[in-house]
């Protein structure tokens, strides 16, 4: 199976895509697109919500 090779914009981490990851197309057409692995994407998103949750507890 075809792969490429990404490495994350945040943790640094090599990860191998294969073709059935969403981001594969996207790092095969352009190598410095930006790329963030699922662990720092689930943290991100966590990060997020916890962070609107104290903006909503100000307000
Ligand atoms: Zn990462």
């Amino acid at each position: 199976m075809k792969t490429v090779e990404a490495v994350c914009t945040i943790c640094g981490k090599n990860n191998t895509l294969n073709k059935l990851h969403k981001d594969f197309r996207k790092v095969q057409a352009n190598p410095g697109a930006v790329y963030v692995c699922e662990m720092c994407s689930n943290r991100l998103s966590a990060e997020a919500a916890k962070e609107n949750d104290l903006l909503r507890k100000k307000s």
